[in-house]
């Protein structure tokens, strides 16, 4: 039997890698010195044992075993070292030859064991450089893909770089752009500073110019006040005389008494002319420097042009018959049903342009046509009020003189024909003041045409604003002068201080109880005496005081039944009188009635006056004024006017507050209402607003137009908007809403 264990790890451990012969137990490896095998290889020496005992070892075959008796153990050497170990067993004892023989195979045994281990050695070598070669072809692939990756990012960062370079240039252009852009702002900036300095300056001179333009409109302001109190002034002055003139001299005209010769009452009759033609100058002066001054204030309202065509008709046709001319009013079809204007204007405007026409007309017509304003024409749908007549005619180089105030085609016409040379001058003012205005045409000897053009609608723009001329008015010098007082004088108010220095008898010492007493107080020594006399005449008893102070002190002491007091008063004025009156609760109750010269009716009668006449008064006038003193004297029965639609309710208010001192009088349409207030006075109308006829508006309106409307109750059946409260308010301050507490 024979085993081969080959040296392994340096030479430590011992392999089995071949045997011959083997049995079960042989071990497959072993350590150096371990064993027969690992001694051997220990010591590098071959060992051998030649009496084994019998159970040491068997040798088996297919037929039988038996055990060996020699062990041969020989080191396989190569320079000094063991390579591996043979263990030879046999039943008899080694030969020489068979000694020979293995000492002979021991080197090749060696030799090819070496040759064995460099092969191996060689092998492993290769493995180990081809799985290097591997390696280094995976990170070859490795390095490819990186590179591969690389040249990506190379590309992107190139495609990069360039939208980096191509975005900077466009920055770099814009840059460039926003460069200009800013130099340019800068430009302008300055240009702005510039012009900037150039306002500021404006805006300085403008400032100056402006405090200038302040400083002349206050002083026109101031002129044209001093104008107004002038004006008012001189009315009073000169309607204070002409006031006893007219009645002085009618009552001499009348010539009731019969001891005036024909003559006489001729001269007579032409002073009341001369006089009543003196007091419309006044009437027109007053009107012009109104409608200069910028006062004349508008009531407008909506005016049917086939109202305004019947009105024409009826105020002309009778003068026209009796100067043998035909008259006639034409309307074109175009025209508006109605115009908004201020009707009391426009029919003085067209008066005086009718009365001229007829005036300055010997034969044939005059014709008033009213139509639209021709297309193209200076004020193309304006209302178009023509008057032709077929009189004497205007020269072409006088059109624009006869709107001149005081101006007439040649000094005789005056004497010829009358009039002032006012009333053309007042009609243009009046028209531009209506946003129109008077356009003229004539031919002499043939006839002459005025134009009024009027809008349809007052439109606002057209209005010309108090104080500012009138547009396109014609360059005439102000009429009157304003008095030249220097701004730093007081306003000029009339110097009447001064006591009156006559005395007129009355009947202070003859008054008995239960006499009718009427105190007088005015100023002018002329009228009082008229007055007192008129008031003897009557079977009433005098009383005269030529101041305010003397009037209110008769009045306290006297209780009078009635008093006539002037505003315009030496020392403590009508008004100031009549004040002090109401105030006190001794003569409160006294009625008041003014006369007076000045026109503050309004005023006047918020003061508490039962009437208010202006100066120059007629004899009727004046008896319609002692009237109303007695009505309203106490004692006397109180008249109530109701004026309702509806039957029921006038019964209603009649059982309320009819009965004992109050009479009540009904009508159930604004046009009754209207009839009894011109035939009786009244002291208190109630009114319902809404009647078939007339609203209570308008009711209100054409009663205060026809004299002083007596203390209103409205006493309505429904809500009234804040409007419609502010109008009535104009009229009363009684308003009453229909409800269960308004009884
Ligand atoms: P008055 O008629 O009061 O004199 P106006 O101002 O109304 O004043 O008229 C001024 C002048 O214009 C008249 O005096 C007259 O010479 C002239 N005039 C006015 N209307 C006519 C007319 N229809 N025909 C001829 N002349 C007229």
């Amino acid at each position: 039997m024979a085993a081969l264990y080959v040296t392994a790890e340096g030479g430590e451990l011992l392999q089995l890698r071949g045997s011959y012969g083997q049995h079960k137990s042989q071990p497959q490896q072993l350590r150096r010195g371990e064993g027969l095998v690992g001694q051997c290889a220990a010591q590098a020496a071959p060992l051998q044992l030649d009496t084994l005992p019998a159970d040491y070892i068997r040798i088996h075959s297919g037929t039988g075993e038996a055990a060996p008796t020699t062990l041969q153990l020989l080191p396989v050497m190569a320079r000094e070292q063991v390579l591996a170990v043979l263990e030879f067993g046999s039943f008899a004892p080694f030969t020489a030859a068979q000694q020979a023989l293995l000492d002979e195979l021991l080197p090749i045994v060696s030799l090819a064991l070496q040759n064995l281990q460099r092969a191996l050695r060689t092998r492993d070598l290769l493995e180990e450089s081809q799985s290097l070669t591997e390696e280094l072809q995976a990170s070859t692939e490795e390095l490819r893909v990186q590179q591969e990756e690389l040249r990506t990012t190379n590309e992107n960062l190139h495609a990069k770089s360039l939208l980096l370079e191509e975005q900077s240039a466009r920055l770099m252009a814009s840059e460039e752009e926003l460069r200009v852009q800013s130099d340019e702002l800068q430009a302008s900036n300055e240009e702005l500073r510039q012009r900037g300095a150039i306002l500021a300056e404006q805006k300085t001179t403008l400032e100056a110019l402006q405090l200038d333009t302040q400083q002349k409109a206050d002083e026109l302001a101031r002129a044209s006040q001093y104008k107004s109190e002038f004006l008012a002034n001189m009315s009073h002055e000169l309607r204070t005389p002409l006031n006893s003139l007219l009645i002085l001299s009618r009552g001499l005209a009348e010539n009731e008494d019969g001891h005036l010769s024909a003559d006489e009452v001729e001269s007579a009759t032409v002073i009341h002319e001369s006089g009543s033609n003196l007091l419309r100058l006044i009437n027109d002066i007053l009107d012009l420097s109104k409608v200069e001054a910028g006062k004349m204030e508008l009531l407008l309202e909506t005016l049917p042009l086939q109202t305004l065509s019947t009105s024409l008709v009826r105020n002309f046709r009778h003068v026209a018959r009796e100067r043998g001319l035909a008259f006639e009013v034409e309307l074109a079809p175009d025209l508006p049903e109605s115009i908004e204007t201020d009707s009391a204007k426009l029919d003085q405007i067209l008066n005086n342009l009718v009365s001229n026409a007829l005036k300055f007309t010997r034969h044939g017509s005059v014709t008033v046509r009213l139509a639209r304003a021709a297309t193209g024409a200076a004020r193309e749908g304006d209302v178009a009020i023509q008057v032709i007549d077929t009189g004497i005619g205007i020269a072409k180089d006088k059109f624009e003189k006869v709107f001149q105030a005081f101006e007439q085609v040649d000094g005789s016409t005056s004497r010829q024909f009358g009039g002032t040379g006012l009333g053309l001058s007042i009609a243009r003012g009046m028209a531009q003041l209506l946003g129109g205005d008077i356009r003229i045409d004539s031919t002499e000897g043939v006839g002459t045409t005025f134009t009024l053009l009027l809008p349809e609608k007052h439109g606002l723009p057209r209005v010309s604003l108090p104080g500012s001329p009138a547009p396109a008015a014609s360059p005439a010098a102000p009429l009157l002068a304003v008095p030249t007082v220097p701004p730093s004088v007081p306003s000029p108010k009339p110097a009447r201080v001064a006591a009156p220095s006559f005395d007129i008898p009355d009947d202070r010492h003859l008054l008995k109880a239960g006499d009718t007493v009427i105190l007088i107080v005015e100023d002018d020594p002329a009228f009082a005496r008229i007055l007192v006399d008129l008031v003897r005449r009557k079977g009433y008893r005098a009383l005269f005081a030529g101041d305010g102070e003397a009037g209110l002190s008769l009045a306290t002491q006297c209780r009078p039944t009635g008093i006539l007091l002037d505003v315009m008063l030496p020392g403590m004025d009508g008004f100031s009188v009549i004040e002090a009156l109401k105030a006190s609760q001794a003569t409160r109750h006294i009625p008041v009635h003014f006369i007076s010269a000045t026109e503050d009716h309004t005023r006047g009668l918020d003061l508490g006056a039962v009437g208010f006449l202006t100066k120059p008064v007629t004899r009727e006038a004046l008896g319609t004024a002692f009237e109303r003193l007695l009505h309203f004297a106490e004692g006397s029965t109180r008249q109530v006017l109701v004026v309702d639609d509806d039957a029921a309710s006038r019964l209603a208010v009649r059982k309320l507050v009819g009965g004992g001192q109050v009479q009540i009088s009904e009508a159930a349409n604004g046009r009754d209402a209207l009839a009894a207030l011109g035939q009786q006075a009244f002291d208190c109308v109630i009114l319902d607003l809404g009647m078939p006829d007339m609203n209570g508006f308008e009711f209100l309106e054409r009663a205060a137009a026809l004299g002083p409307v007596p203390p209103v109750v409205v006493y309505s059946g429904r809500d009234l908007s804040p409007e419609e409260t502010l109008k009535l308010r104009q009229y009363t301050d009684s308003i009453v809403i229909k409800g269960a507490r308004s009884p």
